[in-house]
């Protein structure tokens, strides 16, 4: 597994991508992103249609991150891996998940039927002690059901 920014993504092609934001674009409620990231971005922007799609509900710091990365944000208040967020989007394509966590993004993946992407998690020093035990919790989940 690797960061985000250097996850291969030569065959990304023509999905309907949504994309997780903490702890795969920025550290966990950040909004700073890499130059890295931003290139990976617009790399994926260019051949396949990108929502991010966040479990965090502050819409507004989400928003900013959309338009910082020019790309759209799919506002909802279910949560991963609800499959009702299937409902608040209409698409064609195939659809792909990126994301950092098992649990959520893993989750998702599996019952919506999407092709699924996980990265290594991007964190930070200023982390909570609920965000440390919740990635623990994942990590321990992910080394169980991930070959
Ligand atoms: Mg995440």
């Amino acid at each position: 597994m690797k960061p985000f920014a250097k996850t291969d993504l030569s065959k990304a092609k023509g999905f309907f991508v949504l994309l997780d934001i903490d702890g795969t674009l920025t550290y966990d409620s950040g909004v700073k992103m890499s130059e890295g990231i931003q290139k990976k971005v617009k790399e994926l922007k260019k051949n396949n249609e990108i929502f991010l799609c966040s479990n965090r509900n502050n819409h507004q710091r989400n928003w900013q991150v959309a338009k910082i990365l020019g790309v759209k944000y799919l506002e909802t208040n279910h949560r991963k891996p609800s499959q009702k967020i299937l409902k608040t989007f209409k698409t064609k394509k195939p659809l792909l998940v990126i994301g950092d966590k098992f649990l959520t993004d893993g989750m998702f993946a599996k019952r919506i039927g999407a092709k699924l992407i996980m990265v290594e998690r991007i964190r930070s020093q200023k982390e909570t002690w609920i965000s440390k035990l919740i990635y623990g919790i994942d990590d321990f989940y992910a080394k169980l059901f991930m070959k």
